[in-house]
């Protein structure tokens, strides 16, 4: 399904609102971007959700100039460029401070195999990206590196991020590190959990191939 700029720039003041209502951010914490034509569609940085339009969305292009006349892009904006550039699976890509991935990041303790929903990330784990300064060039390419192919990870005393085919794909997996990351504390006030294996976190990973509805096929196929 292909979107219109205008449909992505709605998508973006969408996810921003969620993510507030549902208490992945506070204030003005966290963004989120969109890949749009040769460019990204990006929330501008400051600004409250309830506060957002989307004409209030900001456009870089491929060298990374803000569309001039506009907000400034988020801070975050070589991160979310970073990512789209060298992922090119990914569409959608939401950075939030949700609590426990919070509490965890600034812990550095990553997420094990502790319950078969850890593998959403696209991993048998929940790995951390070493701290760098928000909205900087090193914090973009340590999530990079950290990410490795994954969907998801934690950055140190920050928070976390998740990237997907899709801006709600990625909010969903976002709230899905936010559930493990809460389990997992959980589990290390009550004298810990007792982890998955790597047999039964690669079982898993397979049969997240198979599940859900059957995937519909052309009539003349
Ligand atoms: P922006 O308001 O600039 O997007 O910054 C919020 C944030 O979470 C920085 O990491
Ligand atoms: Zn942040």
């Amino acid at each position: 399904m292909s979107f219109t700029e205008q449909d992505l720039r709605e998508q973006l003041v969408d996810v921003m609102l969620k993510m507030a209502a549902r208490g992945l951010n506070k204030g003005t914490s966290g963004n989120c971007s969109v890949r749009c034509g040769e460019g990204m569609l990006i929330t501008p940085s400051g600004v409250v959700p309830d506060a957002l339009t989307p004409q209030s969305m900001v456009f870089v292009d491929a060298s990374g100039a803000a569309a001039e006349g506009g907000l400034a892009p988020s801070s975050e904006w070589r991160m979310h460029k970073g990512l789209l550039d060298r992922r090119p699976d990914a569409q959608g890509v939401v950075h939030c401070h949700s609590h426990y991935a919070t509490v965890l990041a600034c812990a550095h303790r990553p997420i094990p195999s502790v319950h078969y929903m850890v593998a959403v990330s696209g991993g048998p784990t929940i790995e951390i990206a070493p701290y760098s300064m928000f909205g900087s060039a090193e914090l973009a390419e340590a999530v990079i590196e950290t990410l490795d192919g994954r969907f998801a990870c934690l950055m140190a005393n920050h928070g976390q991020i998740a990237l997907a085919p899709n801006l709600g794909r990625a909010l969903a997996i976002a709230e899905q590190v936010e559930e493990q990351a809460a389990v997992y504390w959980g589990t290390l006030a009550i004298g810990g959990p007792q982890l998955l294996t790597g047999e039964q976190m690669a079982d898993i990973a397979a049969a997240f191939g198979r599940y859900g509805q059957p995937k519909r096929r052309p009539k003349d196929a």
